[in-house]
């Protein structure tokens, strides 16, 4: 639970419901979030309003569902309208990127939650979890709509063309101010480098703290972003 200081004291999630399928509200009620954090309040119609986001809220304050939960309502959007959209209706369409596999293994289990009552129209995949190469690719030829993954496992399985982002349309990367400190900095660029990416698609960076690795990527990643920064009295 955070802080409840973090928790916007004047937002509901209801004041999103023009926006969020009634399924994701559902399911944000199951998970006992009576009301947006901050950064959720902030971050949710900006993102599916297709800005960019640099988003800087400090440890606890919801950052993993002021990203899921657009994400989420993006994949039922495509799928509601596959006609307004080039894309096929079955391809990756989010990617979020963490440092580590126990955050990714955080991060799935809070989109599972997310998607508890839209299941069937969402699926996710963690590319992290299990040891088995053959079921990951088996997984991926499924082309999942959200793949959970670390730079490393994201860049390996792009270069055995198990894992497609052509048709990627939102970008995460989470703990910004970590990924490139965790020996990710190579693959990072290799990502963004390697012609595997579409030209145009949304990201969003999350962090703690601004640090010179946000920076850098915000460089990197970012084109005309939102900058949400919360807490701006503790630095
Ligand atoms: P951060 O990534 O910013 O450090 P998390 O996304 O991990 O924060 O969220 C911290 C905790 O707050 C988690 O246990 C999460 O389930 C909970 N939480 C997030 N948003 C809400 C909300 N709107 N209402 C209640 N609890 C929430
Ligand atoms: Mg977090």
């Amino acid at each position: 639970m955070p802080d409840e200081r973090l928790v916007d004291s004047k937002a509901t999630f209801a004041q999103f419901g023009h926006i969020l399928d009634a399924r994701i509200l559902r399911a944000l009620a199951d998970l006992g979030f009576a009301r947006p954090t901050l950064v959720q309040t902030k971050a949710i119609p900006l993102a599916l309003e297709n800005r960019d986001i640099l988003a800087r809220a400090r440890t606890g304050s919801g950052k993993t569902a002021a990203y899921c939960i657009p994400l989420v309502q993006k994949v039922l959007n495509a799928k509601s309208s596959p006609s307004s959209s080039e894309s096929p209706l079955q391809a990756t369409r989010a990617l979020v990127l963490v440092p580590t596999r126990e955050l990714s293994e955080q991060v799935t289990s809070h989109l599972r939650s997310i998607i508890k009552y839209c299941d069937k129209d969402v699926n996710i995949c963690n590319v992290c979890s299990g040891t088995n190469n053959h079921l990951q690719r088996t997984v991926l030829s499924d082309k999942p709509d959200i793949v959970i993954a670390t730079p490393s496992k994201t860049l390996a399985l792009l270069q055995s063309k198990s894992l497609s982002l052509a048709h990627l349309e939102t970008l995460v990367i989470d703990e910004a101010d970590l990924i490139l400190s965790y020996g990710h900095d190579d693959d990072v660029r290799q990502i963004f480098g390697g012609g595997h990416l579409p030209k145009v698609f949304q990201t969003f960076l999350m962090s703690a703290t601004m640090t010179e690795d946000v920076e850098t990527l915000k460089g990197l990643a970012l084109r005309s972003p939102v900058i949400l920064k919360l807490e701006e009295d503790e630095d």
